[in-house]
């Protein structure tokens, strides 16, 4: 297809372009590049071909042919014709896996149009590398070969030693060094609920509103390119700390609530039918039941339970009986919010799929510590929460297999999710977009890379050892006080959470107590009614330890509510 191939050779371009001093110039140089690419005949000029770009059509064609991809293109912008010229020089005549291996940005900085690959639709060109990547990856895919992983971002939290010591770390939280009530240093032990944030995440946000805030993938001016660029460099580092092979699987949300009725909207409308199963956990959180009974009595499904044992554990002998193929659906949790147990993930994933189940997986109490796999989880969704992982409060994540996702209709329709839109209808937008409606909490999203960033610094493997260090010495004290009950397993089965109730005092009295000596804990069913019914309680007592609590608060803390059930008996 001689037609296809680029009429200017990446060599000439790249001499061309070296001569250039100015961004007029290399404007001038290529709108002048556009003229050189052949007319792409009307016929190809198809909803197929056409790449989201915002301000203009642009249309991207494959052929394969040998094991080798040639492309042809064009735009109505001249511009950005000079632009998908560049891509059909780079592209064509390879094959696709030298597409994906192909350092792109690396070239665009040679060139110093760096800032035109940006996912601002303005110009389309992030679209059309990304149109170009998928189209060989499908071809990797379809020859059976495995396709080249992206480089991770970040060096793996679990195995690098921390260069942010646990010990050294309050300072960086001003939330910590408050006295409150009766001037009483604060003891902060309710971070299960929400974490605290370091100065690196508050400065963050204070920075966007002050230097670079403007809207985001839409408008194609410097302000809103760099603000766009922060958020799509925090979307790249929740795919490195999340492990997901693309950043376009991280669809940013309110959070974890938002995330899961995402899913039962969207997934759920579209697949369930009445008599299908949804299985349940006794010990998941209100966000992890409520959108899921609201889609049985939409659709007629019907939701199950897998137990909780005594011992605070899953029941897993029961998932042989409770699964079968009409289970359509399983979702639990990574981590009680209560118990704090660890479950095994993947055990459970591994059993819903070999009964054709699709598996969602809450991780609002596993990303504190960066616990959170999506390769070795292999689930088909993983939700979380910001705020409980140092970042901001409204934004949280949906990561799912691009596969799964880009087989779900859209759930909220508007801006910014659509590819185009007429009177008859619309067609939505390519991930992540597509489940991106309107202006995200922008400012909330870029914060969460600075987030990730210290988690990653302090290192996962020693947030949760340090945990649980605070959490045993917690135990050990609470299990000498007379009457008190820790509802929890020990302590190589969970994290650093520890739920109690103590014989005839009402948590509340022991919360009130506490809160006067300066510290927080939460009291109360803990959004989990169900695994209190299960254990004949209707609320506990939770303190939650993190990394920034001291051995000091939680002997504090212990002698604290021995005080308060001396009081309250
Ligand atoms: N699931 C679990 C296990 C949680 O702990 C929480 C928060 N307590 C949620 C879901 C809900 O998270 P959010 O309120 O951030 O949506």
């Amino acid at each position: 297809m001689t037609s296809s191939l680029p009429q200017v050779s990446l060599e000439e371009i790249r001499e061309e372009v070296a001569d250039l001093e100015t961004p007029e110039e290399r404007i001038g140089y290529l709108i002048e590049l556009g003229q050189t690419l052949p007319d792409l005949p009307a016929e190809y000029q198809t909803e197929e071909h056409r790449v989201l770009g915002c301000q203009s059509m642009v249309w991207v064609v494959p052929e394969l042919h040998d094991e080798i991809l040639t492309f042809r293109g064009t735009s109505d912008a001249p511009m950005v014709r000079g632009l998908v010229a560049i891509l059909i020089s780079v592209y064509s005549g390879r094959s696709p896996r030298e597409i994906l291996e192909f350092p792109i940005e690396a070239l665009f900085e040679e060139l110093r149009l760096k800032s035109f690959l940006t996912p601002m639709r303005s110009n389309g060109l992030y679209s059309m590398v990304q149109r170009i990547q998928a189209i060989a990856r499908a071809a990797v895919t379809a020859s059976g070969e495995t396709i080249p992983q992206p480089k991770p971002s970040e060096p793996s939290a679990r195995s690098t030693p921390p260069t942010i010591s646990i010990e050294g770390c309050r300072e960086d939280f001003p939330i910590l060094s408050q006295h409150i009530g009766d001037d009483r240093p604060l003891i902060y032990l309710d971070n299960a609920a929400s974490s605290q944030r370091p100065t690196s995440v508050i400065d963050c946000l204070a920075a966007v509103f002050q230097t670079h805030y403007a809207n985001v993938h839409r408008s194609g001016h410097d302000l809103a390119v760099a603000t766009t660029v922060a958020m799509e460099a925090a979307r790249e580092s929740l795919r490195g700390f999340v492990g997901a092979q693309s950043a376009d699987e991280i669809i940013f949300t309110s959070g974890t609530t938002a995330s899961i009725n995402l899913v039962a909207r969207a997934w759920g409308d579209a697949n369930l039918k009445p008599g299908d199963e949804i299985l349940l956990t006794e010990m998941e959180h209100h966000s992890n039941i409520v959108p899921w009974q609201q889609l049985a009595a939409r659709t007629g499904a019907i939701v199950r339970w897998l137990p909780v044992r005594d011992d605070f554990l899953l029941d897993l002998d029961a998932l042989g009986k409770l699964l079968s193929p009409r289970t359509r659906l399983v979702s639990i949790t990574a981590v009680s919010n209560v118990l704090g147990t660890i479950n095994p993930v993947r055990q459970i994933v591994d059993a819903g799929h070999r009964v054709g189940a699709s598996v969602l997986v809450d991780a609002a109490q596993a990303v504190p510590h960066g616990s959170i796999h999506a390769a070795e989880w292999d689930a088909d969704w993983i939700v979380f929460s910001g705020h409980k992982m140092l970042g901001p409060t409204g934004i949280g994540a949906l990561y799912g297999k691009r596969d799964v996702l880009e087989a779900m209709p859209p759930f909220l329709g508007g801006g910014n999710m659509i590819r185009s839109v007429s009177k008859a209808g619309f067609s939505p937008a390519d991930l992540p977009h597509r489940f991106e409606a309107g202006t995200a909490p922008i400012a909330e999203a870029i914060a969460m890379k600075p987030a990730v960033e210290y988690l990653q610094r302090v290192g996962s493997r020693f947030i949760l050892e340090h945990e649980r260090k605070l959490a045993d010495r917690a135990m050990k004290g609470l299990r000498g006080i007379r009457g008190l009950k820790i509802l929890g397993p020990d302590i190589e089965a969970k994290t650093g959470i520890v739920s109690f109730v103590v014989d005839r005092i009402h948590p509340d009295q022991i919360g009130q107590y506490l809160n006067a000596m300066g510290i927080a804990i939460r009291i109360g069913h803990h959004c989990a009614m169900p695994l209190h019914e299960r254990f004949g309680l209707s609320a506990s007592a939770r303190a939650s330890f993190y990394l920034y609590n001291t051995v000091a608060e939680v002997d504090t803390f212990v002698d604290a509510v021995a005080r308060a059930v001396a009081v309250g008996k």
